[in-house]
């Protein structure tokens, strides 16, 4: 017979623990089987310097949040290890570490669904018997490396954004960072602040201030409703990318492509091939930058719209947009990089994550794998997720919006038992 546990926990994340406290505070029965250590990807998922894209006041779980005297600064993944750890052992939570979960398959029984784990600890594999599932194994997993990587040279390490830890991981030579999102253009501007000759290829970017007219983005999004509204899949238009550039780094700076240019950073449009040890450039270039800057521009008016509307007595911007010298924008852009005549010795992919969630063996993803649920609730009874991308609102997958998504989702697993 194997164990029975009312309701299983995939996932020791941010994720995995809001909706514990939330189910212990209802007095259910759970466990969280997490493969690694509590909150593992933060720890050995995330580079060594990095810093919250957003401001400590937004640190908030159920229960718990940033209690210190910066609320508007910015702390390291570090001081989020240790939140979570002091989190989980204010309300005991019950967490089974080293314990990774195989699959989950339909059950027929008191138990809806069986688990099947991997003791990674003790070397053992078990079965546990559950009423609910709850899928918190996070928003990103797997990086996403374009095909094109398998034909760059041996001689060219090649790794993403999850594995980067910092400069000196890096062999000597020039640095091509592909993607310039939170985390692309954040490892781009250490790489350059170490020395480092850096090559950027632009992504379609939204391109946010730090700050506007006295307060962090983040907190007009806050003020302005967006955070909270259901279904906002996008911050400002969706005929934008959604990956925006951001750096809490030494209190927060806007990361600025013409910033970049000045420092020495040579921006390049998307990759399209490779061939005998040249990269070709799509010609794409100045297309993107038009749209970062129309980004900002669209952002900024929605803002002053809102500052007006309310009536607020708001001072002007103090970091005017195009600040830096677009100059180098003039020049003619590269189309083509010969890795070995420019020295580069890495290919760094900050291209985006994907998820993988195959180990379920029953009906719950869509043809692309996706699962197909609402707020977290599936079709399947007792079986939800937790933490997705967009899940329920565009906060659902970070560290101030999962908690209301945990506490939805507790009370509807405690009130079908
Ligand atoms: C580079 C980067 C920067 C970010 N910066 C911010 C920020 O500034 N502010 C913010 O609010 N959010 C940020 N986020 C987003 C988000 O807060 C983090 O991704 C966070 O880690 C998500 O927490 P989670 O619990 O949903 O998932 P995860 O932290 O990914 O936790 C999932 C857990 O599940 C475990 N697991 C996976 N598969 C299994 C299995 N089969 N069996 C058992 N366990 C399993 C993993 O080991 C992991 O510990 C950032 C994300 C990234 C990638």
């Amino acid at each position: 017979m194997p164990e029975c546990i009312e309701t299983v926990v995939i996932g020791g994340g941010q994720a995995g623990l809001a909706l514990s406290s939330c189910l212990t505070r209802l007095g259910h029965e759970h466990v969280i089987l997490e493969r690694g250590r509590l909150a593992e990807r933060w720890r050995s998922e995330r580079w060594d310097s990095l810093t919250l894209l957003s401001p400590n006041w937004m640190t908030q779980l159920p229960g718990a949040g940033y209690q210190g005297n910066d609320p508007d600064g910015f702390v390291g993944r570090d001081w989020v290890v240790q939140f979570l750890e002091d989190y989980a052992d204010a309300f005991e939570a019950p967490l089974r570490c080293g314990v990774r979960v195989e699959s989950v398959q339909p059950h027929t029984g008191v138990s809806r669904y069986l688990v099947q784990t991997a003791d990674l600890v003790q070397d053992r594999t078990a079965a546990i018997g559950a009423r609910n599932v709850v899928v918190a194994t996070g928003a990103f997993q797997h990086p996403k490396i374009p095909p094109l990587s398998a034909a760059l040279p041996p001689s060219v390490l090649q790794l993403s954004s999850r594995d980067y830890r910092n400069p000196a991981q890096l062999p000597p030579g020039a640095v091509l960072v592909v993607g310039s999102g939170g985390s692309g253009s954040q490892i781009a501007d250490e790489l350059c602040e170490h020395g480092r000759r850096v090559y950027l290829s632009i992504g379609r970017c939204q391109r946010w201030p730090r700050r506007y007219r006295g307060k962090d983005i983040w907190t007009w999004f806050d003020d302005m409703g967006l955070l909270d509204e259901v279904g906002r899949r996008h911050y400002i238009d969706p005929s934008y990318g959604c990956t925006a550039v951001l750096t809490g780094v030494r209190g927060g700076y806007d990361l600025d492509y013409d910033r970049f240019a000045a420092a020495g950073v040579t921006l390049v449009g998307h990759l399209q091939g490779y061939e005998n040890g040249t990269l070709r450039i799509a010609d794409d270039l100045q297309e993107r930058l038009d749209r970062w800057d129309e980004s900002r521009a669209l952002l900024t008016g929605m803002i002053d719209d809102y500052i007006q509307q309310v009536g607020l007595d708001m001072p002007p911007d103090t970091v005017p947009d195009g600040a830096a010298s677009r100059a180098w924008r003039r020049r003619a852009p590269l189309l083509e990089v010969d890795l070995a005549a420019r020295g580069i010795s890495t290919v760094l992919w900050a291209t985006g994550f994907s998820h993988d969630f195959r180990w379920l063996k029953m009906p719950v993803l869509d043809e692309r794998g996706d699962p197909v649920q609402r707020r977290g609730v599936t079709a399947l009874p007792g079986i939800y997720f937790l933490g997705l991308r967009r899940m329920h609102t565009v906060k659902s997958s970070f560290l101030f919006g999962v908690g209301e998504d945990a506490a939805y989702l507790a009370e509807h697993i405690a009130a079908g038992t």
